[in-house]
């Protein structure tokens, strides 16, 4: 059997938050939208949902644990008594390539990254094969 192999690039969570579109969960068919970041140069995100259309107002409030600007983020799952979630495809890759990996190789001084930050659960060896489902469900949610 060969190992599959993650190297760990630095990237960090910000790379994932600020370069690509944010998939949420539509507040009003719960289906999947996107947050987009805003085009008039201002901070800020807009909601475009294929069915509800754009949401005037910009989104505000916070992030993290499987949310974004007080949304449901679309790529999220109940996994080993937690919530496994990830912000768009690319974090989702990022998450699977770290996840499917039997050989993890990281990189000295990189504490700001994105893999040496995982929780211990994302790591823990013993939670692997539940955690591969995880990542298998989420792909499923994709378009
Ligand atoms: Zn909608």
């Amino acid at each position: 059997m060969t190992n599959l192999r993650f190297r760990d690039k630095g990237e960090r969570i910000y790379d994932f938050l600020f370069k690509y579109d944010i998939l949420i969960e539509c507040p009003h068919c719960m289906k999947c939208a996107k947050g987009l970041r805003r085009k008039d140069g201002k901070f800020g995100y807009i909601m475009q949902c294929k069915r509800c259309g754009v949401l005037t107002n910009p989104l505000v409030g916070t992030w993290g644990n499987g949310t974004f600007m007080g949304l449901r983020l679309w790529l999220r799952t109940n996994c080993c008594g937690k919530l496994l979630w990830a912000y768009n495809k690319e974090h989702l890759d990022f998450m699977d390539g770290y996840i499917n990996a039997t050989l993890r190789e990281t990189l000295p001084n990189m504490n700001q990254s994105l893999a040496s930050r995982l929780p211990i659960w994302i790591k823990s060896g013993k939670n692997r094969d539940e955690l591969i489902k995880g990542i298998i469900k989420l792909r499923n949610k994709l378009e």
